[in-house]
């Protein structure tokens, strides 16, 4: 019997296991490792916070790209108010997952085993020619597989790689919040002074939501490079323009596509993107719609881009594309503006230059975007919402470093993710496709452009069950061919 082992019980690891259980056609064991205490949450979806809602709407959020309403049914199941552009809770979202994969174990066919271990996977070697793979984890369990799904979504940046202007001292400070998402203490809410956020994103915006909920009456400063926060969907979802294919000349070359992006918007129409827009007739009321006509394209146009160009987007282009592609709630957005209108909110676009602890505050120097003077606040606590890490190498876990240093996987040249073949094969430190280690999520991101949310990460799994169960069969014909020539002998 084969054993496939799944790290991470994110979205992306429990949808390998559930596609694997419903796929399975032969002798399977399925082995899931994740660390935390609760499955099928990752950070996304861990939330307790009946404020923090699903950025995309629940008509999106199946998890099934077969049965695209498969959420909204579930959900309309507790609640039948409730509609396709409708954005719900992330925790329930958290219990939506539960029962998928409850309802895949309950369907489990004799020939297929399902173990979940909590620990966490601490270091993997490949022995046996590199055909097999033994996983260590903390707890000094072991695991032996013949393919490991790295799923181990958004790491949390190491304690070395904290933003920009803090420094070491300022990184051990009680004031001081490395971490947006582990749990911090209530009397935040009620501290006497400012707090100030690093990052714009969506991160930064649970955070405010959160202090807001728990009665924070101070002013909040929130500070990145560009100082944009995300854009709010509209109430009302309006049509896209469904085309298969974008003008040719946008694919690697990324100032026409800038460009054109742009005349899009100003211009209201879909004829700077596709070659037969004009023949249809499809207006452009908002420019929503012209982003999320791109939608479907956005991995092909990433992948067509030279490492240059990825990296030019990178550093000049993304921080626009992603507060206008990833949206927050329309109700969230409402109460976001009023918190900017009434002062309590100011964005803020500079860099974080220095901060200085004194015996009541944390002073922080920040250099303007815009130039002229450093500006200096005075804030009671600094909470660091940059988000997630990337980089395998700067990444806050112990299973990466272990998989960079043995050779087992090879950074992506855009230092987002791994090295990977197009079905999520793992490349390894020669650039040979491994035998063994496959991804999927947020470490193909260098690799594939956007694969972060569900509607993406939902086709993965379902390709990647698929392609590891025609290898797993196939590398079992010959051991079953041999055995059947010696029962006839
Ligand atoms: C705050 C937030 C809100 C979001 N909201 C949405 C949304 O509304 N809609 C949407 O489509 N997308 C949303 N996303 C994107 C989200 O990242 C994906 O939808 C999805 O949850 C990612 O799942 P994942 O399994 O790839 O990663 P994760 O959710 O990060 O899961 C990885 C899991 O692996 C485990 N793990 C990691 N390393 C190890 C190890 N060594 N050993 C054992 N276990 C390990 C972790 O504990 C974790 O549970 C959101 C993301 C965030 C951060």
């Amino acid at each position: 019997m084969s054993t496939i082992a799944i790290i991470g019980g994110g979205f992306a690891g429990t949808l390998t296991a559930v596609n694997l259980m419903y796929q399975a056609h032969c002798p399977l064991r399925i082995v899931h490792i994740e660390c935390s205490e609760r499955r099928n949450r990752g950070a996304a979806f861990g939330t307790e916070s009946s404020h923090h809602l699903l950025n995309v709407p629940a008509g999106r959020m199946s998890a099934f790209p077969d049965d695209p309403l498969h959420f909204l049914k579930w959900a309309r199941s507790r609640n039948k108010n409730l509609s396709e552009s409708s954005f719900l809770p992330r925790s329930l979202y958290g219990e939506y997952l539960d029962d998928v994969l409850e309802a895949g174990i309950k369907s489990l066919p004799s020939f297929v085993a399902y173990e979940a271990l909590r620990g966490e996977a601490i270091s993997i070697k490949l022995i046996q020619d590199n055909n097999k793979a033994v996983i260590k984890l903390a707890d000094g369990n072991v695991v032996v597989a013949d393919k490991v799904v790295l799923a181990t979504g958004n790491f949390k940046a190491g304690i070395s790689s904290q933003p920009a202007g803090i420094s070491e001292t300022i990184a051990g400070s009680e004031r001081y919040f490395a971490d947006a998402w582990s749990k911090q203490s209530p009397q935040l809410a009620t501290t006497d002074g400012d707090i100030m956020m690093i990052g714009t994103g969506l991160t930064a915006i649970d955070k405010i939501l959160e202090l807001e909920a728990q009665g924070f009456k101070g002013n909040i400063h929130a500070i990145s490079r560009h100082g944009l926060l995300p854009a709010a969907h509209l109430k009302t979802s309006l049509a896209t323009f469904a085309q298969t294919e974008l003008r040719c000349a946008l694919y690697s070359d990324l100032n026409l596509l800038f460009r054109s992006v742009k005349n899009a918007i100003r211009s209201g129409s879909y004829k700077d993107l596709f070659d037969n827009a004009s023949s249809v007739n499809m207006e452009v009321s908002d420019w929503r719609q012209i982003i999320d006509s791109l939608r479907p394209h956005s991995q092909s146009l990433w992948g067509a881009l030279s490492e240059t160009q990825k990296r030019r987007f990178c550093r000049h282009l993304k921080a626009y594309w992603d507060v206008h592609r990833h949206r927050m709630p329309p109700e969230i957005g409402n109460r976001i503006a009023a918190l900017q209108q009434s002062d309590r909110l100011k964005v803020i676009a500079g860099r974080l230059y220095s901060v200085q602890e004194t015996a009541k505050t944390l002073v922080a120097t920040i250099v303007p975007r815009s130039g002229g003077q450093p500006i200096q606040l005075k804030v009671a606590n600094i909470i660091n919402c940059t988000g997630f890490e990337l980089d395998f190498e700067k990444a806050d876990s112990a299973l990466a470093h272990s998989l960079l240093s043995r050779g087992l996987v090879k950074a992506h040249p855009t230092r987002l993710g791994l090295d990977i073949l197009a079905d999520g094969n793992v490349l390894d430190g020669n650039d040979r496709p491994s035998k063994v280690l496959y991804t999927l999520g947020a470490p193909t991101i260098g690799a594939r452009g956007e694969s972060i949310a569900v509607p993406e990460l939902r086709v993965q799994a379902k390709e990647l069950a698929g392609t590891l169960l025609s290898l797993t069969i196939t590398e079992q014909l010959p051991a079953l061919d041999s055995r059947s020539q010696s029962v006839a002998n």
